[in-house]
């Protein structure tokens, strides 16, 4: 369970500019919600003010129902999946899914099952010895998804996670993630400059165009407009 609402959202990095200009929405517990627009739009930093990465300059964010503006990144209960993957490159594959499990309070026994399953369930099973450098682009990729998955939060949030791959594996990759996304429940997050991957992988769409947003909607109703 894990509801995702913006108030009046506003973000401005200094006095001059405003990068995101009164965003209201609200992302319902299970949906996959893709944040679409071009490259400068205010995508990443959207998704990095309802990670607590960056501050939110003035509305509300509510987690559940609860103003979540102040919360640290870790009291927020979600994962998060970078475009560039963020692996640690001297850790295993198995110390990179399991880094951040320290803070969960789970046990050493538990924390290893957990990583086998998820490692099972993206077919990394042979290669949780391995480090980053020798797994192809495909493989780091579902490191990164593996890593979100085994925290079990309830929420992820995803910027970019397929800019890196070829199109075959993208196209793969966009049906396997939102395979993951159903079995788990997740309420996901996901930011995309490709209308493609937003219209195959979303419930809803929001469309953000200099700061505010353009349309928002099922993709086949956003694309049916006039
Ligand atoms: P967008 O949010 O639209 O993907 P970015 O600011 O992430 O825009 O990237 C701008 C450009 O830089 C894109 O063309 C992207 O392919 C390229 N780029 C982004 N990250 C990297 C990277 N780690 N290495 C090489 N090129 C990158
Ligand atoms: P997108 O993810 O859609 O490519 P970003 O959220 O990365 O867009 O960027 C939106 C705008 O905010 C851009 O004009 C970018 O230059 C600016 N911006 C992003 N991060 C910072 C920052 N840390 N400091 C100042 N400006 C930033």
């Amino acid at each position: 369970m894990k509801k995702v609402a913006l108030c009046h959202i506003k973000k401005s990095y200094d006095q001059k500019t405003t990068v995101l200009n009164d965003i209201s929405v609200t992302i319902e517990p299970g949906e996959f919600f893709v944040l679409v627009g071009p490259s400068g739009c205010g995508k990443s930093t959207m998704l990095r003010m309802i990670a607590g990465l960056e501050p939110i300059t003035s509305g509300e964010l509510r987690l559940d129902g609860e103003l979540a503006n102040d919360w640290s990144p870790s009291a927020r209960d979600l994962s998060m999946v970078f475009q560039n993957y963020a692996l640690l490159p001297h850790l295993t594959v198995e110390k990179n899914i399991t880094f951040g499990l320290h803070t969960k309070k789970r046990s050493k026994r538990e924390q290893e099952k957990q990583c086998l399953e998820v490692c099972e369930m993206l077919g990394l099973s042979a290669y949780r010895h391995k480090k980053p450098r020798e797994l192809s682009g495909g493989q780091r990729q579902r490191v990164a998804l593996a890593r979100a998955i085994v925290t079990q939060a309830p929420l992820c949030l995803m910027d970019e996670p397929l800019s890196n791959l070829d199109a075959k594996l993208r196209a793969k990759m966009r049906s396997e993630i939102r395979q993951l996304q159903r079995k788990l429940g997740l309420t996901m997050i996901y930011v995309t400059h490709d209308q493609t991957e937003a219209m195959t992988m979303a419930d809803r769409m929001m469309i953000l165009h200099n700061g505010d947003v353009q349309q928002i909607g099922r993709p086949l109703d956003v694309y049916n407009e006039p």
